[in-house]
């Protein structure tokens, strides 16, 4: 006989969540001393989902995370399964009256003496990986270089033991698109900031069409690319409908020749011990389940709070998951300013989702949902618990990187698709990926490592070789959120020195997707 297990967030809550796999049948009892002790199933609840502990009568709020995430549409009874079809959606919070500036966490004392082994840069950055990086300015390349970078890997990376790989920054923009209408910016600029990220050494390598609007030097304006100890930029540019270029092999000939002193750069650098702060780790979920917000997100919360202790930086993303719980983030905010970026990053998406004549409700998945999650508003307030509980202390639009001064809990307001969201960490400078699932994905990125937790022993198990961390543990009792938080904490600072993920063993990784609100032509 298994041990019902039910998982409630707050002591407010009417609902509760069945952490059993499989789910709980009809007639199960709950067991004194446990959560919802006394309560009787009257139908099956799968896990994941949440069963109710108290009767709901039609019109009142449920309660989950201390918060409704919607009202009953008739009378729900104790015991039985609240699914999305029971609960009317509440309206998005207003952005009058938000709290601001105005919550702090208990002040725990910096963290010192973590390090981990990164390749210091030039500007000061630090890397995680030596990796080559390959720009493009237009999709026409992309199948040039790809076959380029297979060459480079095949014929010069055994030559340069101490590089981690070619990466091709292959993507659809750069042609066939306003480029100069309003929002073009946001892709421009991720494009030029990710063939900046610290994984790739300083290193500049684009290659051209020739006729496309986004030529090399708007893609990359001179200032903006790195000098060489020589004091070069350390840039190559090969452009394809040069008359130099005779035939198709002329054309790979030409990128792999000018990778050769770009490698024997990078090749040239070792590892060195710098202190935890020099992390820039990006937090996101997807394919997320009811068990996100309970096991693997709170984790992740946890670990980031210790990163922020650590003096290092730590990006939350994801807009339409968070937007529920903007007077949180307002509350949270390190300053005044602080909170009306937010806002501002906010209520802009708002618009941008109204042009589209959809709201944040167009984010849940039929996938979220048979997981348990009902609605955007219980998703959101699952997602957000990954930036723990640490003040916010910068907000950063779409695209934008970093500077060097922007340390601490980052707010970088970005769509919630796990690829678009990805690619605008990497161009905010993220050298670290971390990614919750409870559904299950396989996602991967080129640019830099990702660790995966799964948010159930199942997935675990089952996804044995592709999940790093199974956080499924917490709903078994096995192990803390603060213990998990840890764990990922000690991982993380591994995986920055060299560790692979199961995603780099495999070599997986999905496309860069750049976010473009602007018009194509
Ligand atoms: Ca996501």
């Amino acid at each position: 006989m298994i041990q019902p297990l039910l998982l409630r967030v707050h002591p407010h809550d009417n609902v509760a969540v069945v952490a059993n796999e499989g789910g709980l049948p009809a007639g199960t009892v709950i067991g004194a001393g446990c959560v919802g002790a006394g309560l009787v199933f009257s139908e099956k609840v799968p896990q994941g989902h949440k069963v109710a502990l108290q009767k709901i009568p039609a019109g009142e709020p449920v309660r989950r995370y201390r918060v409704s995430i919607g009202h009953a549409l008739r009378d729900i009874e104790a015991g039985s399964w609240v699914h999305e079809r029971l609960l009317q959606m509440p309206e998005a919070r207003s952005f009058d009256g938000l709290p601001v500036a105005c919550e702090r966490p208990v002040d725990l004392g910096p963290l010192e003496g973590y390090t981990f082994e990164g390749y210091v840069n030039s500007d000061g950055s630090v890397g995680t990986r030596n990796l080559l990086a390959i720009t493009t300015t237009v999709q026409c390349v992309a199948g040039v270089v790809e076959i380029a970078a297979e060459r480079i890997r095949r014929e010069l990376l055994p030559l340069y033991p101490n590089v981690d790989g070619v990466v091709a920054l292959e993507h659809s923009y750069g042609c066939g698109v306003a480029i100069d209408a309003a929002g073009a910016e946001i892709p421009i600029r991720t494009l030029r900031h990710i063939s900046l990220n610290p994984n790739f050494g300083g290193e500049v390598m684009i290659v051209s069409l020739g006729c496309e609007k986004l030529q090399p030097e708007r893609l990359l304006p001179v200032g903006s690319i790195p000098m060489t100890a020589g004091g070069q930029p350390a840039l190559h540019t090969v452009c394809l409908q040069d008359a130099q270029h005779v035939g198709f092999a002329s054309m790979i000939d030409s990128i792999v020749s000018s990778a050769r002193p770009h490698l024997e750069r990078l090749d040239a650098r070792r590892r060195q011990t710098v202190p935890a702060s020099e992390l820039v780790v990006g937090v996101q979920c997807g394919g997320s389940d009811a068990l996100s917000g309970v096991t693997a997100n709170p984790a992740v919360g946890a670990m980031t709070d210790l990163l922020v202790r650590a003096g290092a930086t730590v990006m939350f993303s994801e807009n339409t998951e968070v937007r529920d719980a903007v007077d949180q983030l307002t509350a949270r905010a390190a300053t005044p300013e602080v909170a009306q970026a937010i806002v501002r990053e906010l209520a802009w998406y708002d618009q941008y989702l109204h042009r589209g004549q959809v709201d944040r409700s167009a984010n849940t998945t039929p996938g979220n949902r048979a997981g348990g999650l009902s609605n955007i508003v219980e998703k959101a307030m699952g997602s957000i618990v990954k930036s723990g509980s640490a003040v916010i202390s910068h907000v950063l639009p779409p695209g934008e990187k970093l500077r060097r001064d922007q340390r601490g809990l980052v707010f970088a307001a970005t769509p919630a698709s796990d690829f678009i969201c990805g690619t605008l960490q990497l161009a905010a400078g993220m050298t670290l990926h971390v990614f919750t699932t409870g559904r299950g994905t396989p996602y991967g990125l080129q640019a830099c490592p990702v660790l995966k937790v799964a948010t159930r022993t199942d997935l675990a198990r089952r996804w044995h070789d592709l999940m790093d961390v199974n956080a499924g543990r917490i709903a078994e009792g096995q192990i803390s959120i603060e213990q998990a938080g840890r764990e990922l904490f000690d991982l993380l600072l591994d995986v920055a020195s060299g560790r692979r993920t199961w995603a780099e063993r495999w070599r997986l990784h999905n496309a860069l997707v750049l976010f473009n609100p602007a018009p194509v032509t």
